[in-house]
């Protein structure tokens, strides 16, 4: 079965059977990885409690990984973001503060400052990451038209780095394949693979070495081993995607009006 936490570790072990080095988003930043690796990114939307758990098990597996963290209370919980920084992963902040500032630039810069002292009393964050807020009319990356992340001593998981060369995969939308439903996870210049949809093409892909360097995008919230988390994730994932085809379709008319 796909999207259990035993499913995602095998993306992990894929990796580290085939001799890539696994890191965080910082550890990519900071260039300390080797000419062959996989990044680890999560994004913690909701169910903090699922972070914790994927966390643990990738520590287990002497794995390190970037943590980013909202500032809502569904995803910001102190106790379990001081838990996974003492695993030994990156703690990061992935801000919203565009669409929760109604694209107000200077209550945008005031929330983002605030947030970001917030996490930052928990745990040491150098990188930063934007949440989709798929029902924002704006990407949440606006706000930098504006500001400068690196006057905060940051930098952005997707603005920081040239991704050409890169394949990135994300299970946005519930595949790692090309989603109508992936409004914004995207990564400019990565490689992409449709054929890749599944978890298991995914660890093929690994494990032939189709790339020396990825990056995987995993919402901890979708990867569970309790039936009743994975069936009602499922379940919302399955109204998410028609929602954002909705979205999608209301968009493209409003274009060409
Ligand atoms: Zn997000």
């Amino acid at each position: 079965m796909d999207f259990t936490l035993r499913k995602y570790l095998s993306i992990v072990d894929a990796a580290l059977d085939s001799g890539y080095t696994v890191g965080s988003v910082s550890d990519l930043f900071a260039g300390s990885l080797e000419d062959q690796y996989v990044v680890l990114r999560h994004d913690v939307d909701r169910r903090p409690s699922n972070a914790l758990a994927m966390a643990t098990a990738e520590a287990r597996k002497g794995v390190r990984a970037s943590y980013y963290f909202r500032s809502v209370p569904e995803s910001f919980v102190p106790e379990v973001i001081l838990q996974i920084a003492d695993l030994g992963h990156e703690i990061g902040y992935h801000y919203e503060d565009w669409h929760l500032a109604r694209y107000d630039k200077h209550r945008a810069k005031a929330l983002f400052e605030e947030h970001l002292s917030t996490i930052r009393a928990l745990a040491p964050v150098s990188t930063i990451c934007m949440h989709g807020s798929p029902l924002s009319k704006e990407n949440n990356m606006t706000i930098w038209k504006h500001w400068s992340f690196e006057d905060y001593g940051l930098k952005d998981c997707i603005l920081s780095h040239d991704y050409t060369g890169h394949a990135f995969f994300t299970d946005s939308g519930r595949t790692f394949g090309v989603s109508g439903a992936n409004l914004r996870d995207e990564i400019a210049n990565a490689d992409v693979f449709p054929l890749v949809r599944s978890t298991n093409d995914l660890c093929e892909f690994v494990r032939l070495k189709s790339s020396t360097k990825i990056m995987v995008s995993c919402h901890p919230e979708r990867w569970t081993d309790n039936a009743t988390n994975w069936l009602s994730q499922f379940a919302k994932d399955q109204l998410a995607n028609t929602a954002k085809h909705g979205i999608r379709y209301i968009r493209k008319l409003s274009d060409k009006a």
